[in-house]
């Protein structure tokens, strides 16, 4: 099997075995559910606002989240291009998941905000944003780009 085919391969085993993450933000006001697989992507970003929260966060569609509870504890920040909405709870300040520049139709979901025992394992990979437009394009890439990361 050839490198590429491996990957794939791999990654349609990850897709098999979905499995339901809960998840929630620190003071309980924002709950959630996410449909991911056991064995996680995660990236571990460099851009301005990452680097200062050291976010980490895997990648779904919408269609695999659901918001639980706690919209009305949920507040919004932007900045720069405005493509992503950096969601947090109000009350305790936890950004338990947002949506990405790069997915701005998915959802990144901190895997550290997961409750129980549902993860298997965590792969980190980390992501060049600090040089945005240069990365999104070597992303593409990549067997399984970030960026295809929201789509099914
Ligand atoms: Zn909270």
């Amino acid at each position: 099997m050839s490198h590429l085919s491996c990957l794939l391969f791999t990654e349609k085993l990850n897709e098999m075995s979905l499995v339901t993450h809960k998840g929630s933000c620190h003071c309980g006001a924002v709950k959630f559910e996410v449909q991911a697989a056991e064995n996680l992507v995660v990236y571990d970003c460099n851009c301005s606002i990452c680097k200062k929260k050291h976010n980490i966060h895997f990648v779904v569609p919408e269609s695999d989240f659901t918001l639980l509870q706690g919209q009305d504890a949920l507040t919004t920040y932007t900045f720069n291009s405005h493509k992503a909405k950096h969601q947090f709870c109000k009350i305790c300040g936890v950004q338990s998941f947002y949506r990405p520049r790069s997915n701005p139709d998915g959802y990144g979901v901190n895997p550290d905000c997961l409750d129980g025992d549902t993860v298997r394992s965590i792969t980190i990979e980390t992501y060049d944003g600090q040089n945005w437009e240069a990365t999104y394009v070597k992303e593409l890439e990549k067997p399984v780009p970030i960026q295809s990361r929201s789509k099914r």
